[in-house]
């Protein structure tokens, strides 16, 4: 049993998404594009699970959130994949790959082949068990990765006997999920081994804004430590944890996120890896010439940085899938895929933006009591990297703009002193 697809991707995520409109776009005949995923429902914006997808009144729900609306884009729908002639075989893990043959095996035993093959496998959540501690799979223990997740997320929240939570995890999931709970009127202890909340990007006096936000909401933080075991009832409910530091929290529901990993098993000793990722060119291309990786799966030539990088966020997946698409449709015309790397929260009514990167000396700016404020990094004298919480919508473009020219900096007072007009000037 088999079929045949000229472009087939693999993946049916956020990138999938946005490469299939950008397919659509560059003239893609019917029945040419596939699109296999293992989720049952058609792409649709992920950043949505952690956030409007938890709230208690008007959540969101599909089919409102499919890709590309986080873009202003339009709304793909089955009926809209259906019309314009691409297949969606969802529900259907892929279990094999052979790139030498161009084929890919499914669960369900039928062979696909391809002329270009598109990879957007993304990542999965990294789980306690890998971490040496067990039984995160009871019923109140949720991690958060896909719809599946979310919908277990909700359910178990709203069925929940008491009302404490433990987030375990500082990072995006544990910020995000813990203020989700919140606003559901539940108790929140964080627990992660860092000494402040989104160690990897925030420095600790903006992390400090931010935790003194979530405490003045009740939540409880227990940092510099980790989970040793879990503390069940004999129904094997969760009913506490045990830190390493000895100490132990209640908790009706658990909430995990600490990190994932890109899903690259299907190409190990296929294609080349780097940075946990699958390696490609600045045209999103892997190691071999008729398979393209795009997402949190990628590891690709950041041109600014002049090195690769992998990124997971929704920005670099979708602008990196529309150009791995331009590269193949359109490859005497595409550019190198010359990318400036975003990441934004949302938060209670909290909103920041982050571009460049976070290395270099750290200038801060506008008022830490206010709603508004923001830091720069300043490395080997230009600024390489601008954050701002609470920023309008220009301001948010004008710190985009700059940070790419990484304009220089002589005077980081001057700097400092000018704050969000610096880049204003530009
Ligand atoms: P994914 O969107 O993860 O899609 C991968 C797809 O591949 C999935 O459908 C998966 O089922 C499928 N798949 C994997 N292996 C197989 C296989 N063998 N066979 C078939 N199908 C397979 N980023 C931000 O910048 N801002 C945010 O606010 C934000 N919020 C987030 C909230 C949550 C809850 C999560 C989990 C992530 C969030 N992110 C956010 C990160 C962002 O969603 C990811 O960077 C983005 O989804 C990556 O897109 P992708 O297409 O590479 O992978
Ligand atoms: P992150 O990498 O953001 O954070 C993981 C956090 O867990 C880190 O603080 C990490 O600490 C900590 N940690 C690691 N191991 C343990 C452990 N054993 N016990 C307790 N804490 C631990 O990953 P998330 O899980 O938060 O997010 C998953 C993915 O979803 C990421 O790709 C993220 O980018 C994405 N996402 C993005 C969002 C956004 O951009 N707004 C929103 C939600 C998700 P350490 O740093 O020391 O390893």
């Amino acid at each position: 049993m088999g079929r045949a697809f000229v472009y087939v991707i693999l993946g049916g995520g956020v990138a999938a998404g946005y490469a299939a409109l950008e397919f659509t776009k560059k003239g893609v005949a019917n029945g040419e594009l596939c699109i296999i995923s293992e989720e049952p429902v058609a792409p649709y914006e992920r950043p949505a699970l952690s956030k409007g997808f938890l709230l208690p009144e008007a959540p969101a729900r599909l089919p409102a959130f499919h890709t590309c609306v986080g873009a202003n884009e339009e709304r793909l729908t089955p009926k809209w994949y259906k019309e314009h002639g691409i297949e969606l075989i969802l529900g259907t893990r892929v279990k094999s790959a052979d790139v030498r043959r161009k084929t890919l095996l499914t669960a369900a035993g039928e062979t696909i082949s391809y002329k270009f093959l598109i990879i957007a496998t993304g990542a999965r959540a990294l789980k306690l068990e890998e971490f040496g501690v067990s039984g995160s799979d009871a019923e109140n223990v949720c991690y958060l990765r896909d719809l599946a997740d979310a919908t277990r997320l909700v359910d178990v929240m709203q069925n929940s006997t008491g009302d404490n939570a433990v987030v375990i995890g500082g990072g995006y999931i544990g910020m995000e999920v813990a203020a989700s709970l919140v606003i559901n009127k539940i108790n929140v202890s964080m627990v992660f081994p860092e000494p402040h909340c989104m160690g990897r990007l925030f420095t600790p006096k903006i992390a400090s804004y931010y935790e003194d936000f979530y405490k003045s909401k009740g939540v409880n933080f227990v940092k510099g430590t980790v989970l040793s075991s879990f503390v069940f009832n004999p129904d094997g409910k969760v009913t506490g944890v045990n830190l390493k530091d000895g100490s132990n929290l209640p908790a009706d529901l658990v909430v995990v996120g600490i990190g994932i990993r890109p899903n690259t098993s299907l190409f190990e000793g296929q294609l080349t890896l780097e940075k946990g990722g699958i390696k490609v060119n600045s045209r999103l291309q892997t190691s071999n010439t008729s398979v393209y990786a795009v997402g949190d799966v990628a590891s690709f030539p950041v041109k600014i940085f002049g090195e690769s990088r992998r990124l997971e966020h929704v920005d670099a997946a979708r602008k990196s899938a529309r150009h791995a698409v331009a590269a193949i449709m359109e490859p005497d015309t595409t550019p190198d895929f010359d990318y400036l790397p975003f990441f934004y929260s949302r938060v209670f009514s909290f909103s920041w933006q982050f571009y460049g990167d976070n290395v270099g000396e750290t200038v801060y700016f506008g008022d830490f009591s206010g709603p508004s404020f923001g830091a720069y990094w300043v490395h080997k004298g230009h600024l390489i990297g601008s954050f701002l919480e609470g920023g309008s919508k220009e301001e948010y473009e004008a710190i985009a703009k700059v940070t790419r020219l990484k304009p220089a900096v002589d005077d980081l007072s001057e700097l400092e002193r000018q704050g969000l007009g610096f880049v204003v000037a530009l």
